[in-house]
Formats: C-alpha cells, sequence, structure tokens
C-alpha cells in the first residue's frame, strides 16, 4: 500500500511521534489516514499500531480497515437525521400505526410534544371533517401503492382546525413487509388563505363581499342553464340606490362605503339560497332569481313580490354612525327562460327598466317591456343630432328681459334653442339634461358662453343696449371642468364682452361638489368682475352655512313658488322669506316665471323688484329683444 504525500508525511510524523513517546504497550490506539489504492483512488482507513516484545525484540503490530462502508453508513445516518429534522412536520409509526418519532417541525404544528403522542396513533389528530370513507380510501391507496397523498383538516392540540397537505409512505423490509409508515405533514393554512384571497379577489367585491360581475355572469349562465332543463323562469333585477352620489358627496365616501355594505347585507337577506346578489360597482346591484314558476306571469308575479320585498327593506332607516340615514333604490326587472336572450341582452333590459323606475320618480319596481327599447333609440339618435347640433348651425340662443320696477330693463337671461331640421325646435329641457349624461354639456356650455359673450360686445357700442347684462346658464357639470375659469376668461378676453356685464347662472347642485373648490372658481371669476345668481333658488337643499361663504350677487326664486304664489299660501311664504334671506346677506333677488300683473304686484309688496316672466316677455331671437328693449 502506498501512502500519498501528504498523507505519507503524516504517517511518518505519527509514527515518530509514537516512538518518542516512550510509552510502552499502547494497545489499540488508531488513527484514520487516507490512504490510496493501486488504481489512484483514495479511501478512508483505520490505522491501528502496537507495539509488542518478542525475545526483547520490539515489533509493532499495524492494523489497517477499510472504513469507507461505515463512513458512508454514517454520513447516510446524519443526513436522514437532518431530513428529519427538516421544516416538514415527521411522523414515523410502527405498522400498527402507534407514533415512534416526530420531529420538531411536528409539534410546531401540531403543539403536541414527543411524549404526548409517542405511544398514541394520528387519530389523535382527527378534526372531524372527514368521514370513515375518507379514511379507508387513503389506507387502501397506501395497501396498493405503498402511499398516499392529499389534503387533510387536522386538528392541533388548541383545538384548532387547520389544513394539511399530508404524504404518507409505507417503508418496507427485504421480504417486503411494512416495518414502519412515514408521514410528513405541510401545514397549508397560509397557502390556503392566499388561495381563498385571490379567489375572493378575482370573484368577489372587496367592499361588500358579494359576487362581482365576473362571478354574476357565471351564476346567471348555471340559472339559464338549469331553467332550460327544467322549464321554470329566472329573472334579473336591476337595483340603483337613488341619490347615492349626494351622500358621497356630502357625508363622504366612508358613510357612502358603510350604505353600500348594508345595502349588500339587506340584499343578501332578502333572497333565497341558491339565488344571487352581485355588486357591479358603485352603487348598482343584480339579483338573479333561479328557478320561479313555469308562467311567465306567474314567475313575474314572485319576482315583483321579491322585488316590493327589497324596495321595503332598503327604505329602512341605515345607522350610519352617528346618523340615520334613510334611502330608496329604482329597480328594474325582467325575465328569463333558458338561453333565450342573451346574458348581455338580459342585462341591458334589467337595466333599460331599472331607467324606467329612475325616471318616474323612483323607489320603484319596473319590469322592461320592449317599448323601452324604442325610447333608447330615440334617445341614441338625438344624442347624435345634438353632435351635430354643436358642429353645425343648429344652435341659436334668445333673450328673456330681465326688468326691474314698471318693467325698466336692464338685462336678459340666455336661453338655448336647438333648431332641429327635422323636429323644430327641441327644448332645453329635453337637450341640457341630455347633453349634461354625455358629456356634450362642455362644448354646447361653451358655445352659448361665446355666442353670449359676442352679442355682450356688439351691444356695447349701442347706446341702447350697452347698458343689458346677460346672465348665462352654467351647468354644474361644466362649472366642474377644472379648466372652466381658464375659458371664461379666455372667452371673454376673445370677444371683447365687458366682465362686469355677465352673469352666469348657478344651480344649487353644484353645492354638493366640493365647496372650497366651487369658492374658489367663483371667487377667481368674481376678481375679474363676472357676477353670480342662484338659480331654481328654494328647489335645492342649500345649507345656510354655504350659501353664506359663496361670492353671489343674486338668488333666483324659482318659477314653481311664483306660480301658486297667490293661491298656496306655503309658496308665498317662501317667497316671502327667500326675499329676506336675500336682503340679509346682502344680495339681489329676482323672481322668474311671472306670468301675471297680481303675481308681479305681490312680489313687490314681498320686497322683490326684478322680475322675469312671459308677463313682461317670452325668450325672444335677438332682433325681437333689442325691439322690447327700444320698445319700453
Ligand atoms: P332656467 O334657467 O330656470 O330658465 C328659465 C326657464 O323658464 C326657461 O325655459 C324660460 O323659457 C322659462 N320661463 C321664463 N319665463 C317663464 C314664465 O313666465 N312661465 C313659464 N312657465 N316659464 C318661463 P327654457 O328656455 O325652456 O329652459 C329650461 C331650462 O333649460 C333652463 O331653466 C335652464 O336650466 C336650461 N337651459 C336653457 N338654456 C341653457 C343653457 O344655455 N345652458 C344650460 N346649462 N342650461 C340651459
Ligand atoms: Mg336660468
Ligand atoms: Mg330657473
Amino acid at each position: 500500500m502506498l501512502m500519498p504525500e501528504p498523507y505519507k508525511a503524516a504517517h511518518d510524523a505519527y509514527l515518530g511521534n509514537y516512538l518518542s513517546s516512550g510509552i510502552q504497550k499502547v494497545i489499540g490506539q488508531s488513527r484514520n489516514v487516507v490512504a490510496r489504492r493501486k488504481d489512484g483512488t483514495t479511501f478512508p482507513i483505520e490505522l491501528g499500531v502496537t507495539e509488542t516484545f518478542l525475545n526483547e525484540t520490539r515489533f509493532f503490530i499495524g492494523s489497517v480497515s477499510d472504513i469507507s462502508f461505515r463512513r458512508k453508513a454514517e454520513a447516510e445516518l446524519r443526513i436522514a437525521a437532518t431530513a428529519f429534522e427538516s421544516q416538514e412536520g415527521m411522523v414515523v409509526t410502527d405498522p400498527a400505526g402507534v407514533i415512534l418519532r416526530i420531529n420538531k417541525a411536528f409539534m410546531d404544528i401540531s403543539g403536541y410534544t414527543a411524549e404526548e403522542v409517542v405511544g398514541q396513533t394520528p387519530r389523535l389528530l382527527k378534526s372531524g371533517r372527514h368521514d370513515d370513507a375518507f379514511y379507508a380510501a387513503m389506507w387502501a391507496s397506501i395497501a396498493s401503492t405503498g402511499a398516499w397523498q392529499g389534503e387533510v383538516w387536522d386538528r392541533r392540540k388548541n383545538g384548532e382546525v387547520y389544513p394539511k397537505w399530508l404524504t404518507i409512505s409505507a417503508v418496507k423490509g427485504d421480504d417486503g413487509v411494512v416495518t414502519h409508515y412515514v408521514g410528513t405533514h405541510q401545514d397549508i393554512t397560509e397557502r390556503k388563505k392566499a388561495e381563498e384571497r385571490i379567489k375572493e379577489l378575482a370573484f368577489f367585491d372587496s367592499l361588500t363581499h358579494l359576487p362581482n360581475r365576473t362571478l354574476l355572469l357565471d351564476r346567471l349562465k348555471q340559472a339559464m342553464t338549469a331553467g332550460n332543463r327544467s322549464g321554470t323562469f329566472g329573472a334579473v333585477l336591476f337595483i340603483d340606490l337613488d341619490h347615492f352620489k349626494t351622500l358621497n358627496d356630502t357625508l363622504g365616501h366612508d358613510k357612502g362605503d358603510m350604505l353600500l355594505q348594508l345595502v349588500a347585507q339587506r340584499l343578501a337577506a332578502s333572497v333565497r339560497e341558491g339565488d344571487t346578489v352581485a355588486r357591479l360597482g358603485g352603487d348598482e346591484f343584480v339579483v338573479v332569481l333561479g328557478s320561479l314558476n313555469k308562467t311567465a306571469e306567474e314567475a313575474a308575479n314572485e319576482t315583483e313580490a321579491v322585488g316590493e320585498k327589497i324596495l321595503a327593506v332598503l327604505n329602512q332607516t341605515y345607522p350610519l354612525g352617528d346618523i340615520d340615514y334613510r334611502s330608496s333604490a329604482s329597480i328594474g326587472a325582467t325575465l328569463f327562460r333558458g338561453h333565450e336572450t342573451s346574458i348581455e341582452d338580459l342585462l341591458k333590459q334589467a337595466d333599460l327598466a331599472m331607467y324606467k323606475s329612475k325616471t318616474t320618480g323612483r323607489n320603484g319596481l319596473h319590469f322592461f317591456d320592449p317599448a323601452m327599447q324604442t325610447v333608447v333609440v330615440e334617445r341614441v339618435a338625438l344624442e347624435t343630432g345634438l353632435r351635430k347640433a354643436i358642429e353645425g348651425n343648429q344652435l341659436l340662443l334668445h333673450y328673456q328681459p330681465q326688468v326691474v320696477g314698471a318693467g325698466r330693463v336692464t338685462g336678459a337671461e340666455a336661453l338655448v334653442r336647438w333648431q332641429h331640421p327635422e323636429r323644430g325646435t327641441v327644448s332645453p329641457a329635453e337637450f341640457i339634461p341630455l347633453a349634461e349624461e354625455t358629456g356634450l354639456i362642455l362644448p354646447l356650455g361653451q358655445w352659448v358662453l361665446e355666442s353670449a359673450c359676442r352679442q355682450l360686445a356688439l351691444w356695447a357700442i349701442h347706446p341702447d343696449m350697452a347698458h343689458l347684462t346677460v346672465a348665462v346658464n352654467v351647468s354644474a357639470q361644466e362649472f366642474r371642468d377644472p379648466d372652466f375659469v381658464l375659458k371664461v376668461v379666455a372667452i371673454l378676453n376673445q370677444t371683447g364682452a365687458n366682465p362686469n356685464r355677465l352673469k352666469l347662472e348657478l344651480t344649487e347642485s353644484l353645492l354638493v361638489d366640493n365647496v372650497e373648490d366651487v369658492i374658489d372658481k367663483m371667487s377667481a371669476l368674481k376678481a375679474r368682475g363676472v357676477g353670480f345668481s342662484l338659480d331654481d333658488f328654494g328647489t335645492g337643499y342649500s345649507s345656510l352655512s354655504y350659501l353664506k361663504r359663496l361670492p353671489l350677487d343674486q338668488l333666483k326664486i324659482d318659477q314653481s313658488f311664483v306660480r301658486d304664489i297667490l293661491i298656496d299660501p306655503n309658496d308665498a311664504a317662501i317667497a316671502r322669506t327667500i326675499v329676506a334671506l336675500a336682503q340679509s346677506l346682502g344680495l339681489d333677488v329676482i323672481a322668474e316665471g311671472v306670468e301675471t300683473e297680481p303675481q308681479r304686484a305681490f312680489l313687490a309688496s314681498s320686497g322683490c323688484h326684478a322680475y322675469q316672466g312671459y308677463f313682461f316677455s317670452r325668450p325672444l331671437p335677438v332682433v325681437g329683444f333689442e325691439e322690447f328693449v327700444r320698445r319700453v
């Protein structure tokens, strides 16, 4: 046997050491060194040296054992021990299932110590969530394939039930007889939670935990398939809260969120187990009712009953922190049977029916009927037409005189008119709301303001017209435009109109917005000389504290109070109160919709001396208006 350097050197040093130590008869001293085989490979050996005397002569007896095998076995044991103490819980049982060993990770997962479980069987861990058949199948698999793995719910020592991934392997001797079972237990609570969370995010609305649109579509499809088989009707109810935006704007989004959560709970409690309540977003909810009656009429009755029930529960007071809030909803319903109508169309139908409820006083339920589609088609046509009207020359302004005292004209309100090529004059009451919904109000408002300012600039050089002011209606949406101030200033500059002659009519609906922003914009324009009037005053819900902070010039008493001012004592009182309010705030007041002399006289006796209305003149085209001014 040759010993490679540096092992040779180590060997020689060892022997030298031994000799110099002078110890006699040391037996069994051994040392592990590395040796080299003839073929050049190395291997570990245990080298033992003893000395003996024979006839006074000293002999060394060297024993050399190849310890490769022992080394390997030791390494394997170390690996096995390390592996056993891995992150996964490990349980070793005998063939009868009696626990022999557990590792630290298992103690951590289960909460048991080794003393508590060794000698017991894993039945100790049962959660009770799986039946006997489950365990029977598991053992059958181990018996036939030698292993089983799957998800199991177990119980920790503290009673908590948790999911784990369990792998059981049978350990067999050379004879094929099972000697042990080894189970690895992986706590998958966190993974399960993550899975649930992903599912929750993908299919449920995070605020209300109701199914979202994606899941709704899926459920609706299932309901249709079920109805197809059974021949029963189902129904879709589209639910939209009334005035939700106002709540959000006035009381804040926190309260808005609270309301939505309460609505979700109430809706979920109003339907049967198999029905679906989903939130589409915002304040829109959809309820799908499955397996109703086989006749359309009966199914409609059932749907109506559910709808009425929903209206009733949504009408109950909502405790929103420190306030009790009342709300209502508008519902649209439509029936379906099997796949006769596409999902998309069903939702559209229910939405249309809901819209009908909105436009007929809210807090109600309407069923879809095909005529509703005609209305929609007309609306779409009107929208396209309006777009063209703004670009082409179909809009024009009429001017309605504003007078003081006995009839002296101080100015006019500019009122937009649409000369429709086929329909003739379309009322702004019809197209302004449409323009607001479609965003067309922005280009439309721009056109109105520009035309009115151009007119102001023209009148400025006419001695008998130069003193006139022009009031221009500005809808809340236009005012909300972040560039509103810039746009008005640009138009004033470009037309050369005198800002002091321009009065913008705002409505109270603006005040549900960010009031600070409203004040900022008004102040910026006011600094340029532009005046402000609050239109339709008394019909909204202005808080007086807001009113005081707005840089207004004028309140405009709404025509609804003027109409019955001589008949309805309430209206008379309101008109008088508005006059008093304006006086106390240092504002002018004007009454609109004055149609008769007695109305004017009553207003005058109440302290209101500025008027607008048919009694003096209807809104007139420019030429007619100029004639009117010169005549009086
Ligand atoms: P408004 O600003 O309150 O305008 C007054 C409305 O009352 C006008 O209706 C006017 O013609 C009508 N009116 C005037 N005097 C009398 C009267 O003695 N009796 C009755 N019954 N009605 C009278 P119009 O022109 O149909 O406008 C309706 C609404 O459309 C306006 O109400 C205003 O809110 C909106 N509007 C009109 N033009 C514009 C515009 O250029 N921009 C915006 N954003 N809205 C406009
Ligand atoms: Mg107005
Ligand atoms: Mg008005």
